[in-house]
């Protein structure tokens, strides 16, 4: 495995243990201790409650316990996508299972041990779970339909609510109209609700807590959370399956529809269309439409003018950076909810020179708490520097999926929407599957929405691909080669 490879959440520890793990030696060390297994076997009789056999026999058996000291569970893994694909379906099960099991304040961590083909030496990578927001979970609720039992998907991540969003003045407004929406959906003026500012303010926590918030005093409302990206994608995949009928009425039957980030609809006509024509029908039928933007909806460049003006029909409002005294407090509170009392001359340290994002204050923090924890350094303001400093450093610009279509493309010569097509030549494959890999090491993305990417394919598809990009890197030098580069590339973009 390479050495660049990442976690979704969890690059930093991954990059930390590595290099312990070495030292560690490793085979000795992996026997289980009585305490651990007596806690996994107990968790184990309720998950088999909860899962179907099949899911239990592939995903739960083969994990094995191991030490428990700390209040924490280690349990092993057999490797990094297994340890990552179990975090993103089962999150909110393992967690609920192991507070029933050990207690509320009990931490589940995974120590990943892998076949090393050349050496077959095992070699071990911790990382701690649940210290941060679970993958997106897929939050169900009936159709509302009398009679149709079809499950709706809302797509909220049941992290984003209103208690766990801290107010200030640069938010106060954002929250009031979110909150108002969320107790009142389609009845308020607020018809659209478009909330707009620059990334990491906290657009999407506040549009998913009014949707979450929705759906929790009632189940059969029919909530959904979209990107315009993944909105685009979804319409030009019914164009092409000839589902588009399908697709406009699935849109209209929702009675919240949530659209974060629409500036992507830019230049974009056949889909702003589309969503012109959606939006107008929720719109008459009473129905809430909620909006995000890095901009105002009148500096969106080539958008229809339509759409535009149906944006102001309702309430634009916008989330401005935060000021100290509320960078202070969510440091804190953030603090608290990780278990850490943060001394108040370091949160003021991090408060001054953590400026633009929340985003950015939280990478900050967990930064902080690493350091703190996995490299046993002391909590003081040379530490909370040495954080501030490498985070002026590196401030990579994300990287998006479309970027990685382009630049593998390029790279292997072919035009882009061979990637997306079902060809199984090898060199069309081997660029997609790269695609696919590079998407899952550089973005957010859930291997979900990468699927979604590549004419939806599925989760397992997509597994697939890494595994075999993982495979052919220990196996093929000009792979390995490809991929360095493409990750430089990446990098310097
Ligand atoms: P945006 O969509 O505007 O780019 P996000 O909603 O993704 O920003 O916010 C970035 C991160 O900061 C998220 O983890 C979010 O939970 C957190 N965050 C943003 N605003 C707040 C807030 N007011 N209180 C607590 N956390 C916040
Ligand atoms: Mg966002």
């Amino acid at each position: 495995m390479s050495e660049n490879t990442q976690f979704d959440t969890l690059s930093l520890f991954t990059e930390q243990q590595t290099t312990n793990t070495t030292e560690q030696g490793l085979k000795g060390t992996l026997k289980p201790d009585k305490t651990a297994v007596a806690y996994w076997t107990k968790c184990l009789e309720i998950i088999r409650d909860n899962v179907t056999p099949h899911v239990f026999n592939t995903w739960f058996e083969p994990i094995k316990a191991l030490y428990w000291s700390n209040n924490q569970l280690t349990v092993k893994v057999p490797s990094q996508f297994f340890c990552e694909w179990i975090e993103e379906q089962f999150y909110s099960l393992l967690q609920k299972t192991i507070s029933q099991v050990i207690g509320e304040d009990a931490r589940l961590q995974y120590q990943i041990v892998v076949d090393s083909n050349d050496t077959l030496e095992e070699r071990t990578i911790k990382v701690p779970a649940f210290r941060y927001p679970p993958h997106p979970v897929q939050n169900e609720s009936r159709s509302g339909v009398p009679g149709d039992r079809s499950l709706f998907i809302t797509n909220l991540n049941t992290y984003y609510s209103f208690d766990n969003f801290v107010k200030g003045e640069s938010n106060q407004l954002a929250f009031a109209a979110a909150h108002a929406v969320s107790q009142k959906p389609g009845k308020t003026r607020f018809k659209p609700l478009v909330i707009y500012g620059d990334t990491g303010l906290g657009k999407t926590h506040l549009v998913q807590a009014i949707g979450n918030s929705i759906v929790q005093k009632n189940r059969n409302a029919r909530v959904l959370y979209i990107t315009s990206e993944r909105f685009t994608m979804e319409f030009i995949n019914a164009i092409q399956n000839n589902t588009v009928n399908e697709f406009i009425n699935l849109y209209r039957s929702i009675d919240v529809l949530i659209v974060d980030d629409i500036q992507f609809f830019s230049g974009k006509e056949k889909t702003q269309d589309n969503f012109f024509h959606t939006f107008n029908a929720l719109h008459q039928d009473g129905k809430q439409v909620i909006l995000t933007s890095d901009k105002p909806p009148r500096d969106l460049k080539d958008v229809d003018d339509r759409l535009v003006s149906r944006y102001h029909w309702g309430l634009i409002v916008d989330i401005q950076p935060p000021d100290l005294e509320m960078r202070m407090a969510i440091l804190q509170r953030k603090s608290q909810n990780e278990g850490f009392e943060l001394p108040n001359d370091i949160i003021e340290y991090i408060a001054k020179n953590v400026t633009n994002s929340i985003r950015e204050l939280e990478g900050a923090l967990t930064n902080l708490i690493v350091r703190y924890s996995l490299d046993n350094r002391e909590l003081n303001i040379e530490l909370a520097q040495e954080v501030v400093k490498g985070l002026s450093k590196k401030e990579p610009k994300p990287v998006t999926i479309t970027e990685i279509k382009k630049l593998v493309a390029d790279f292997y010569k072919q035009p882009v929407e061979i990637l997306e097509s079902k060809s199984r030549k090898h060199e069309i494959a081997l660029a997609r599957q790269m695609a696919i890999y590079l998407a899952k090491q550089m973005t957010q993305l859930s291997l979900k929405s990468i699927g979604s990417n590549f004419s939806n394919r599925d989760h397992s598809t997509v597994l697939h691909s890494c595994q075999t990009i993982e495979n052919y890197l220990v196996t093929d030098p000009s792979v390995k080669s490809a991929y360095e580069t493409l990750i430089k590339n990446l990098k310097n973009r």
